[in-house]
């Protein structure tokens, strides 16, 4: 089959490919450009020594079935890249994200098809009614509903997002979605514009009182942010580090505001399968708002532009189509 490789930092290339052999196939439909998948690309990633074939946020196909596995040849799918054990101490204690027992999906999904394995495909795979690219949005917002879940709202609270790339603008889009006032901070103007062309408030850094805000959600990777928000938050707020900052990196703690403030900092990155399914059950009721975050659908051929035009700030979320 034919698959985008990873081949080194700002290295994409088109190649052939062996078939997977899993015991079920998915025929991927469309694939989204992960922040994760960027920063690879970019910078290298750990997880991902090249060549790798990236990309996990997918729905397509199946074109493979074992027999008992519930599903047949034909049917449209959203696959969780991963999945907790839900039996180990750290699941039971709710923090499945930690897992360290999680099963995988075999390999990436830009290329033309992903194996999953047997045993994981009850846990792992979910019908969706139609193919449709919005499916390619349940893995990202599965990871937004985790942060919100960590978040401190109650009845009258305002959101801040600070920073709206395809992250923080999916967690205005949910904030909408679930009827909450949110206002986006962005200093790129080309951004500010689209999003309040969804009718979201948009102001430029500076342009608001962070005090009237109780919970806020970083989406971007400065550390100075962190400590800066988390100083003038409202009394009892919550700032959520969604953006992750680099190992060993520190981040400056307002002492008064934790302590006489009751200001909490959290932080989370990635989803539990209870996030999965209820985003899966999110882009069902909300197409219309969440479909406002895919700007481009592009080929696997074109990945290398489209990993450009991602990294110079000029798309949202970028849907591969094999
Ligand atoms: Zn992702
Ligand atoms: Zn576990």
């Amino acid at each position: 089959m034919r698959a985008l490789v990873y081949t080194g930092i700002g290295q994409l290339e088109m190649r052939d490919v062996p078939d997977p052999e899993a015991e079920f196939v998915v025929k991927v439909l469309g694939s989204g450009i992960c922040g994760t998948d960027l920063k690879t690309y970019m910078k290298g990633h750990h997880f991902f020594p090249p060549p790798a074939v990236l990309g996990h946020e997918f729905y397509g196909t199946v074109t493979k079935a074992p027999k008992g596995s519930g599903y047949s040849g034909g049917e449209t799918v959203v696959v969780a890249p991963y999945a907790e054990c839900g039996v180990c101490p750290i699941c039971k204690a709710g923090a499945e994200t930690l897992c360290k027992n999680k099963s995988f999906v075999d390999g990436g999904a830009f290329c033309e098809y992903v194996g999953v394995p047997a045993s994981y495909v009850p846990t792992g795979v979910f019908r969706i009614p139609r193919p449709d690219d919005i499916f390619a949005l349940v893995e990202p917002l599965a990871c937004v509903q985790n942060g919100v879940g960590h978040l401190r709202l109650k009845e009258g609270s305002r959101v801040l997002v600070v920073g709206s790339g395809p992250m923080g603008a999916l967690f205005a889009l949910v904030f909408t979605a679930k009827g909450i006032p949110v206002t986006v901070v962005e200093p790129n103007a080309l951004r500010r514009d689209i999003v309040a062309s969804w009718g979201i408030d948009v102001r430029e850094p500076g342009q608001m009182k962070i005090g009237d805000y109780d919970n806020v959600v970083i989406a971007v990777n400065k550390k100075e942010l962190v400590s800066d928000y988390l100083k003038q938050v409202a009394d009892a707020g919550t700032v959520l580090m969604f953006a992750g900052l680099a190992k060993d990196e520190q981040v400056a703690v307002d002492a008064y505001s934790v302590h006489y403030r009751e200001v909490s900092l959290v932080g989370t990155s990635g989803y539990a399968m209870r996030h999965f399914r209820q985003a899966l059950a999110m882009v069902g009721d909300h197409k219309d708002i969440f479909s406002r975050v895919i700007t481009h659908r592009m080929t696997l051929e074109e990945g290398k532009e489209a990993f450009g035009l991602l990294s110079e700030g000029k798309a949202f979320k970028i849907i591969l189509k094999p």
